[in-house]
């Protein structure tokens, strides 16, 4: 029996790992019950795109909330965490359309069919890594529900969105300034254009006033523009300009008037204070000409090449070829009145990094404001909570300006526009399945839209259509509205924004309660992490080389609410260490703990066993309260100090005379105090936590769904904690007296000791903790320490100590010389640092966090430099 319950000498992560990711799957240890339970916790996983590969942002994303999910389901609630995956439109257009290209293929080429069919062979090889990934993270999803975003029922859930806000007159096609790639041909969201700096030239045109020999001038970035141009627009105070309004202006090259309009929204102090207006090549002016119901003229399409509209000279050029042009026509008429070097930030498509094109097409909106209403009123009202709440601000900002949301994009990966076009009248037709005929000529020339879905269109539908919506499901009854989103906070907007609205909306409630909003992973100098900077960290390597529990553990100990991450290897090498201390000291219990299980008798219970159940008890109810406010890094931090600190530094040794007298009271506070603190551990370090779990005498299929201890105020005994402190104060003291004397730690030692009554009695019950934490073979009790002796002195709270010195445990000259040396050292740092404190510049100037720390510095050395000194008279004494 004994061999069986031994751990192995050393812990190897990457077996253990293996072996307890196939128990949890085996047994479906995530799968919860779905119905028949009042108390269910549920999530939904932040889908990541198929072409992913974890990082450590994903890293850290997913394993804060498997620690709330893990925690949950320890506490006894029915909990699910749904997994799955996004199609990622743009990105697997990306992935497929490289390939294509060097094999001198395109999408055209190729014809959407084909394409769809490369498409989904790809997600079926290749999407499934991110998902291997994350099960290695040891995330608690349960992957018997797993989704994806471009699945038959989520393609079902979509089309009849789309249709019921088609039908409600919130879903609208427009002709629309939108960004679009020359290259690529697709439409960008915002976030999908990178602006770069570049260095450019502003051009200074003059445009003639009508009638008069005045000219207005404009500057410009693109005077290829110009030739779309139909008003020039002033600032309705400015004097400079105030006669020209109403009046016509002649467009150069184009000989065409145009109206000179004044518009609050123009820059006085901008360029000339006069701005060309194009309504169809820029989204300020787009607006602008909506306001004054300005001609859009398209002189640029949507590959980058003029169009007829920009006259005979320039049509078919290429737009920076037409740029030039134009330059040169203005010079010959002299209308340019000077360039000047500019650096401005211009967009480029995220996929090609070509410069985009602001371009009109028909496009496909929703109107977002009637939904966004109520999406605003949870927020307020604290129906849905951001944490940390400052970020609720970032929302509100958002929701309050918030614009139509344009869904439509010119790609073939993703959901297809359920809208169809009747090529025999101008109908239009909006329906969830094909339909037949048109039904206002009775056509059958049905030809269905080409654009799909902008992918956040489908995502925000992610936490009902995942449970079963629109079919009324179990799931949706039991897991809806879930408990928990956490996400970043870069999109906040594109994502949890439309989450909430579409929840509100289609399944009539939020979609969860609490927002969750993590930080970002830096380097150790807080730089951000980034592939071309080669500093960032691969969370995949650093899971073999340190184990999963170790990265789990260092991300959680550094996930301070509504801060950055700055993430070194050397803290996850410092959290393996302490994965090998708690193994350690479990194969320590282990090895003690005989066939029969032990018996815990109260009256056997020794101070020291008070005492660890009485700060297991603070440990458990400090974990639980910073869990319940999301403070990962202060439950990391509380377990680690008591696992650390009290349990092995001082348990494990002031345990072993007990146990040596084979107390099995003290056995089984051993045995209980470490199942306690695995299960405190698990929701962060789940691997190590149920291979040692396991080899303890509690039954159950796994330690993941065994109770999260709670703490039983019954075992506080603060008398006894008080007791205690004394007597670690005197142990640490005589400790620090053999390190500062070089006398080897193993040495066995005689103790005098003067003290008073309480103490001397605390003192004669707990000797055996000296001998075996201080290796004092006797102690003696006196009324004084005796005359003419020498001995090294110390004080701990009430106790003077002494350890009375003999030959052969010092070496007097050489300790002389050593604690000379020391000395001086000591006293040339206070002089360095009361010079320092004495000069009133640096007093007044300097951080005030600084200047103390430069005081206790000073007072810690002249402790140091008195005991030293004492050490130094006793030494001489004696030679
Ligand atoms: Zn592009
Ligand atoms: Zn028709």
């Amino acid at each position: 029996m004994k061999e069986k319950i031994e751990l192995a000498k050393a812990y190897d992560p990457e077996p253990v790992e293996d072996k307890w990711l196939s128990h949890w799957e085996k047994n479906r240890v995530f799968t919860p019950k779905t119905t028949g339970t009042e108390k269910n916790f549920s999530m939904v996983l932040p889908p990541p795109n198929v072409t992913g590969s974890l990082h450590m942002g994903h890293a850290l994303c997913f394993t804060l909330p498997d620690i709330i999910v893990r925690w949950k389901r320890m506490q006894g609630y029915n909990t699910l965490w749904l997994p799955g995956t996004d199609h990622a439109s743009i990105a697997v257009h990306n992935v497929i359309e490289k390939s294509l290209e060097e094999k001198g293929l395109s999408r055209e080429k190729l014809g959407r069919e084909k394409f769809m069919e490369i498409a989904w062979d790809w997600k079926q090889k290749y999407g499934g890594v991110i998902v291997n990934q994350l099960v290695k993270l040891g995330t608690s999803l349960d992957w018997t529900r797993e989704r994806f975003t471009l699945d038959e029922g989520f393609h079902r859930a979509v089309v009849r969105v789309f249709v019921d806000l088609y039908n409600e007159g919130l879903i609208y096609r427009d002709y629309y300034l939108v960004n679009k790639c020359p290259h690529c041909a697709t439409v960008l969201s915002d976030i999908e254009v990178e602006h770069k700096e570049l260095a450019s030239k502003l051009t200074y045109i003059k445009y003639p006033v009508v009638g008069t020999e005045d000219f207005i001038v404009v500057a410009t970035t693109r005077p290829e523009t110009m030739l779309g141009d139909t008003a020039v627009a002033v600032h309705p105070e400015d004097e400079r300009y105030s006669r020209y309004v109403g009046q016509k202006v002649l467009l150069p090259l184009q000989n065409k008037e145009i109206p000179v309009i004044s518009d609050e929204q123009v820059e006085m102090d901008f360029g000339t204070g006069a701005v060309k207006v194009t309504p169809a090549h820029d989204p300020v002016d787009f607006e602008l000409g909506k306001r004054h119901n300005l001609e859009q003229v398209i002189v640029i399409d949507g590959f980058g090449i003029m169009t007829k509209e920009a006259g005979e000279e320039f049509a078919g050029l290429d737009r920076f070829a037409c740029r030039d042009l134009v330059l040169a026509r203005l010079e010959e008429q002299d209308l340019i009145e000077k360039s000047e070097d500019y650096h401005h930030a211009v967009g480029h498509c995220y996929r090609c990094k070509n410069i985009i094109e602001p371009n009109l097409s028909w496009q496909w909106f929703v109107k977002v404001e009637p939904l966004a209403k109520d999406a605003i009123r949870v927020v307020e009202e604290g129906e849905i909570e951001f944490i940390p709440s400052n970020w609720a601000k970032t929302y509100f900002e958002w929701m309050y300006n918030i614009h139509d949301w344009c869904i439509s994009r010119q790609l073939w990966w993703g959901h297809r526009i359920p809208a169809w076009y009747c090529q025999d009248c101008d109908e239009i037709i909006v329906a969830e399945s094909v339909p037949e005929r048109c039904g206002k000529c009775q056509s059958t020339n049905l030809v269905q839209e080409e654009d799909v879905l902008d992918t956040w269109f489908s995502s925000a539908l992610w936490p009902f259509a995942t449970l079963g919506w629109p079919d009324e499901t179990e799931d949706l009854k039991t897991f809806y509205p879930t408990d928990l989103m956490s996400t970043g906070f870069d999109i906040i907007f594109f994502w949890v924004a439309r989450m909430i609205m579409m929840g509100l909306k289609f399944a009539g409630d939020i979609p969860f309660r609490h927002v969750f909003i993590n930080g970002l992973v830096r380097d150790f100098k807080r730089r951000k992490m980034s592939k071309s900077e080669g500093n960032s960290i691969d969370p995949l390597e650093m899971m073999k080389k340190y184990g999963t529990d170790a990265l789990r553990f260092t991300l959680t100990a550094l996930a301070i609410p509504g801060m950055d991450i700055s993430l070194s290897e050397e803290r996850m090498a410092g959290y393996r260490a302490f994965v090998n201390k708690i193994w350690n000291a479990s194969r320590f219990a282990l090895i003690n703990l005989q066939e029969e299980e032990p018996e815990l008798k109260e009256e056997e219970l020794t101070l020291a066993d008070r005492w660890i159940r009485s700060r297991l008890t603070q440990a458990i109810a400090d974990t639980n309260d910073a869990l319940e406010e999301y403070k990962f890094y202060e439950a990391a931090d509380k377990i680690y100090h008591f696992v650390w600190h009290e349990f092995c530094d001082w348990y494990i040794e002031l345990v072993k005379p007990s146990l040596k007298l084979g107390n099995r009271t003290s056995l089984a506070v051993l045995i209980d105090t470490l199942d306690q603190i695995l299960r405190l551990l698990h929701p962060i370090m789940p691997f190590v936590t149920e291979e040692i779990w396991q080899h303890l005498p509690s039954e159950g299929i796994s330690l993941a769904l065994a109770e999260f201890p709670i703490p039983d105020e019954r075992r506080v005994d603060k008398g006894e904690e008080k007791a205690m402190k004394v007597l670690q104060n005197a142990i640490v003291e005589l400790r620090t007296l053999k390190a500062e004397n070089q006398i080897p730690m193993k040495q066995k030692i005689r103790l005098w000791v003067k003290c008073g009554e309480q103490e001397e009695k605390a003192i004669h019950t707990h000797q055996a903790y000296f001998e075996v934490l201080a290796k004092v073979e006797s102690l003696e009790i006196l009324e004084e320490f005796p005359k003419g002796q020498m001995m090294l002195k110390g004080v701990a709270g009430g106790i003077e100590m002494a350890i009375p010195l003999e030959k052969g445990l010092v070496d007097f000259e050489k300790e002389k010389l050593r604690l000379e040396k020391e000395l001086t050292k000591i006293q040339t740092e206070i002089e360095k640092i009361e010079n320092r404190l004495g000069n009133n510049a640096f007093v007044e100037k300097a951080p005030k966090e600084v200047v103390e720390e430069a005081k206790t510095r000073l007072q810690e050395l002249q402790d140091r430099n008195k005991r030293v000194g004492e050490n130094l008279e006793h030494i001489q004494s004696l030679i």
